[in-house]
């Protein structure tokens, strides 16, 4: 399993699904450009586009973050046995997602921080697990930290709108509301630091709670960063939104400054769905950005 390190802290990829993206390239990013494309075909195939298939290739996984303190999952992929009408790359799933988490090193009693960056169906799915015909907590010992801006606007009993967006339909009812019910959640509002190292904050766009984790350990720095960034050619094309970001404006902004700061500060940046090696750092050139993938260790 690739294991990236920053500082003393570890962090693993535990990974749900590798393969075409729920959309085609135009209508996964409305603002798509193909020369941009074109223009980065030689380390685009195959990881990260399908040139027989025109088709972007995406990647769900979530990070396991250990420090001394703490075992930590960011971002729980879109789950199994969930039901999602209209969204078929995650409707009933059945995938060996805790099997990868334990061959990672962590059964699911030893994770103690569960953070979700946005309440998307893709980012929840392992927050529950169905037994006895009800969604229970996956991880009995976590605290669940969700952006109570996400949560406000993602509970379809204080916004009728969420139950009609197809990225969160039934994900509240059954990934969130169980996690709330069951008392393992804390919603965070501002930043929030988690140790020493870790401090949480706001990043809105892609929703309107949108969060993001960032790590400063010795110096050595990181970002994760959620739906902030989809896939690698919005590092070179900062500008495309996906189909999937609530606001559009701030989407863009918050791209900016995320690739801003990797770039200042050296920050490896892990989002959640770019292909392997799915890790990249982020160079400033002139008013935009490069990138070079960094593997992980294979552990
Ligand atoms: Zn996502």
């Amino acid at each position: 399993m690739a294991t990236w390190n920053i500082g003393s802290i570890s962090i693993t990829r535990v990974g749900e699904l590798l393969g075409f993206s729920s959309l085609p390239p135009e209508k996964y990013f409305p603002g798509f450009e193909r020369e941009v494309l074109e223009r980065h075909l030689d380390w685009l195939v195959p990881n990260h586009y399908s040139r027989e298939h025109d088709w972007l290739i995406t990647s769900v996984h979530s990070w396991l973050i250990r420090t001394e303190r703490h075992t930590i999952l960011l971002d729980c992929c879109a789950g199994n046995h969930k039901s999602r009408p209209g969204f078929a790359r995650f409707n009933q799933l059945n995938t060996p997602y805790l099997e990868r988490l334990r061959e990672a090193g962590a059964a699911p009693e030893e994770i103690d921080i569960v953070l979700c960056t946005h309440l998307h169906s893709d980012h929840v799915g392992w927050n529950t697990i169905l037994r006895d015909g009800r969604w229970v907590p996956t991880f009995p010992n976590a605290k669940y930290l969700f952006s109570r801006t996400e949560n406000e606007w993602g509970d379809p009993r204080q916004n009728p709108e969420a139950d009609c967006d197809l990225q969160r339909s039934n994900a509240y009812r059954d990934s969130v509301l169980p996690v709330i019910e069951a008392g393992q959640a804390e919603l965070v509002d501002g930043t929030h630091a988690i140790g020493d190292a870790m401090l949480i904050e706001p990043a809105p766009g892609h929703t309107r709670g949108h969060i993001m984790l960032k790590l400063d350990e010795r110096g050595e720095k990181a970002v994760f960063c959620g739906d902030a960034i989809h896939h690698p050619l919005q590092v070179y094309a900062a500008h495309w939104n996906s189909a999937f970001c609530e606001l559009p404006k701030e989407a863009r902004a918050t791209r900016r400054r995320m690739l801003e700061h990797c770039a200042e500060h050296r920050a490896l940046l892990f989002p959640i769905h770019f292909g392997a090696p799915h890790v990249a750092a982020i160079a400033k050139v002139g008013d935009s950005f490069s990138l070079r993938f960094v593997d992980g260790r294979d552990v």
